[in-house]
């Protein structure tokens, strides 16, 4: 495969339960993740860089209210805020994450800033907030600053309503080769504090590897974690020389299902060769790669069909 570089984006996989509620919010995702994708591009174009393009997509996402992270993250039972990311780099194996973060304006910055200023590779709660904030990523005083209008109806609702879709995530081939992958969000609707999904997990939600593919998770965290997602589609393209497109429907459809394990996810190797598949209703996503005659392709999609862009 002749690509010269491959950025994938998704905004959450399920029912889609909010469209249902909100019909005229579909013409916003379509728009916001084209958004997402030509900001990956402009990204690319300046620097060429993948953690560059992972960090500039996921803040357009953890901007907007649509998505489940940074603002409009959805609701822990008491109603507070709790914030997970995760990024990792394929050459290297480097990865920083972070959990519970309740101050941080941007996660996917702190992630950042967890593997390139510090000796860990996850930090969590109060420790992860202040880690942040003494290495100059921007914070908030007001854990509301994440809420909408629509995050504080959910607090009310969230016991009849299973969970709220969202989470965004990244994965991206850049021009030098290298694979990288991240994601961020508020975890599932009314979740206990102090619970974890597995966004932030290295080789549960997120994973890159030079040598294998980048991925990002979106889905029910809790099985995620335990059928270690990532990680086994890494060790499938890596070690078993399946295709990416093969390892991730053996992921989703036969290790996972709609019932145990409901979600989807955004993989590409170091081919440039991809998968954006899902075992729910529908997931916000999108596509967009270079050919080797320099033709860009894009596509952007909630349920099954794509439209090009
Ligand atoms: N995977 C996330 C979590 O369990 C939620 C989601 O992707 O919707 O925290």
């Amino acid at each position: 495969m002749d690509r010269k570089y491959v950025i994938l984006v998704h905004g959450g996989a399920g029912d889609l339960s909010e469209l249902a509620v909100h019909s005229d919010w579909e013409g916003l995702y379509y728009s916001s993740l084209e958004e997402a994708l030509r900001i990956g591009e402009r990204s690319m174009q300046e620097t060429g860089k993948g953690v560059d393009v992972v960090r500039a997509v996921i803040r357009h996402f953890e901007t907007s209210p649509l998505f489940n992270a940074g603002i409009g993250a959805t609701v822990n039972a008491d109603g507070s805020f709790e914030l997970d990311a995760c990024l990792m780099e394929g050459r290297d194996l480097s990865a920083g994450a972070v959990a519970g973060l309740r101050h941080v304006k941007h996660p996917i910055d702190a992630a950042y800033a967890v593997k390139t200023s510090s000796e860990h590779v996850f930090l969590a709660g109060e420790g992860a907030d202040l880690f942040a904030a003494h290495n100059g990523v921007d914070t908030v005083e007001d854990n509301m600053y994440f809420a909408t209008p629509d995050t504080m109806k959910w607090v009310d609702e969230f016991k009849a309503r299973s969970r709220k879709n969202g989470t965004v995530g990244c994965v991206v081939l850049d021009r030098e080769g290298n694979l990288v992958a991240g994601t961020s969000t508020g975890g599932i609707l009314g979740k206990k504090y102090g619970r974890v999904g597995d966004s932030p997990v290295v080789g549960a939600g997120t994973y890159a590897d030079n040598a294998g593919a980048a991925v990002s998770c979106t889905g029910h965290g809790e099985y995620f974690i335990r059928h270690n997602v990532a990680a086994n589609i890494n060790f499938r393209v890596k070690m078993m020389g399946q295709k990416v497109g093969d390892a991730v429907e053996e992921m989703l459809f036969h290790e996972l299902n709609a019932e145990a394990g409901n979600g989807g996810l955004i993989a590409v190797d170091r081919n440039g060769d991809f998968a954006l598949d899902f075992n729910s209703r529908g997931m916000f996503r999108g596509y967009l790669y270079r050919d080797g005659e320099d033709s860009l392709h894009g596509a952007v999609g909630i349920y099954r069909e794509m439209r090009t862009i």
